[in-house]
This record gives C-alpha cells, sequence and structure tokens, in this order.
C-alpha cells in the first residue's frame, strides 16, 4: 500500500514537470513568435490600389512594376501584406493595374510571380493560356471598364497544354481544348529540330508561337482593345515564365 503511494506520487511529480516544461516552452515560442511578427510588421503592405493611384499608372510603368515583382520574387524577396487589411479597404472597389492571360499550371502562380496583393491585378487563367470571346469578354472588362494599363500573356515552360496540342490528344474536352492551340504548332513549321513533345526546345517554341497567336487574335477580335492599345492607353505584351529559375523571358 505505501509503495503504491509513493508510485502515485511520483507519476504526480512527473506530471508536474513535464507540465512546467511545456508552459515554459510555449511561453518561450510565444515570445519568440512576438518577436518575429514584430519584424514582419515594420514590412507589412496593408494598402491597396485607390482610383487616384491608378489614374496615376502608365502602361510602361506597370510593366516597369512587374518586372521588378518578378525580381522581388526570384530573390525570395516578396511583400509581405496583411490581408486583412487588404481585403477590408479592397471591398469597397477595385482598380487594378493589368491584366494577365496565364495557363492553369499550378508552378504558374500569377500574383506570386509578381508580388502583387489583393485588387492589384486581373488574372485570367486557362490551360494554354489562350484568349476565346469570353476571354476578350473578359479582358475588355478589365482595361476599358475598370482601367488596367497592361495585358500580359504569359506562358511557361513544360506546359502540358503545349504537350497535349502537340501530341495531338483526343480526350473528353481536352480535344476542343487543344484546338485553340492548334494554330501554335503551324506556326512553328520552320523549327529544324524534332518536333515532339519531348523536345523541350520545340516545346518552347510552340508556347512562344502561342503567346503570338494570342496577342494576334487580341488585336484582331477585340476592336476595343486594338483601339486602346493604339491609343496607348494599353500595351499588350507576351512572357513566357521558366519552372526552373522563375524568370520571364519576353516574347515579341
Ligand atoms: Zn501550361
Amino acid at each position: 500500500m505505501k509503495n503504491n503511494y509513493l508510485k502515485l506520487s511520483l507519476i504526480c511529480m512527473s506530471v508536474i514537470m513535464v507540465s512546467c516544461k511545456e508552459n515554459k516552452e510555449t511561453t518561450d515560442k510565444k515570445e519568440g513568435e512576438s518577436a518575429t511578427v514584430t519584424n514582419v510588421e515594420k514590412r507589412l503592405e496593408n494598402r491597396v490600389l485607390t482610383k487616384e493611384d491608378q489614374d496615376k499608372l502608365t502602361p510602361d510603368g506597370v510593366l516597369a512594376d512587374f518586372k521588378a515583382g518578378n525580381e522581388r520574387f526570384r530573390n525570395n524577396n516578396n511583400t509581405v501584406r496583411d490581408y486583412k487589411e487588404q481585403i477590408r479597404k479592397s471591398a469597397v472597389g477595385q482598380f487594378p493595374k493589368a491584366f494577365v492571360l496565364g495557363c492553369v499550371d499550378s508552378r504558374a502562380p500569377i500574383e506570386d510571380i509578381f508580388d502583387q496583393g489583393i485588387g492589384d491585378v486581373f488574372v485570367g487563367r486557362v490551360a494554354g493560356n489562350f484568349a476565346d470571346e469570353n476571354m476578350l469578354g473578359s479582358m475588355e472588362f478589365a482595361c476599358k471598364v475598370a482601367g488596367a494599363k497592361l495585358i500580359m500573356v504569359m506562358a511557361h515552360q513544360h506546359c502540358g497544354a503545349i504537350k497535349a496540342t502537340i501530341d495531338n490528344v483526343d480526350l473528353g474536352n481536352i480535344t476542343s481544348l487543344v484546338d485553340n492551340i492548334k494554330p501554335a504548332i503551324g506556326l512553328s513549321a520552320s523549327f529544324l529540330g524534332e518536333k515532339n513533345s519531348k523536345n523541350e526546345e520545340y516545346v518552347k517554341i510552340v508556347a512562344e508561337n502561342n503567346v503570338r497567336n494570342t496577342i494576334k487574335n487580341i488585336r484582331e477580335n477585340s476592336p476595343i482593345l486594338k483601339e486602346m492599345e493604339d491609343k496607348g492607353e494599353i500595351k499588350i505584351v507576351g512572357a513566357f515564365y521558366t519552372l526552373t529559375k522563375g524568370e520571364l523571358i519576353f516574347v515579341e
């Protein structure tokens, strides 16, 4: 009996000691966390674009801003944002800088790549980043109605949609999807190497020609955007994003 009592006491003491240790660790951690938060708060971006901000933007200025944002992204130095504040401030209206048309690829997240926050950028994403009439309507809304100054069509390295187009994939709705990209195959006819989806160089050429073809479609099928571009109100640019380095190669 006495022995059991001793055992119980020892167990209780152990529990108390472990509990004290845990409390100490929690306190230490909290102190550490609050120190980190203080550091972060100094860099927090809590502003969102206003109409006045947007009115001051130029297409070239927005492009320079995107290039600088991509450089921060590649240097692991993206802006730390106070999303709670940005949500609150942006809820009343949006005045974005640009429209980016990208692929759905999970490795090419548009806002991150350009270090942009809530309210900064319209994003259209479809496998193979082509512009059908719905995408054109979205771009027209972004630029003509909501004031965006730049349209960027962005392809990316190792694109599955481009490979599927090269391979002439016939599967469900993918069949009609790749039809939108097929003109880029014709535009790549002069490529001298092996024309298959395993040849990275060829896949890149087709992806770049798909960007050129998409930009041509925008100009031909959207008189609104063409006129805005001709007047210098917007700029339309093409880019190829590398998955290996996170950098942009501009497509002329
Ligand atoms: Zn893709």
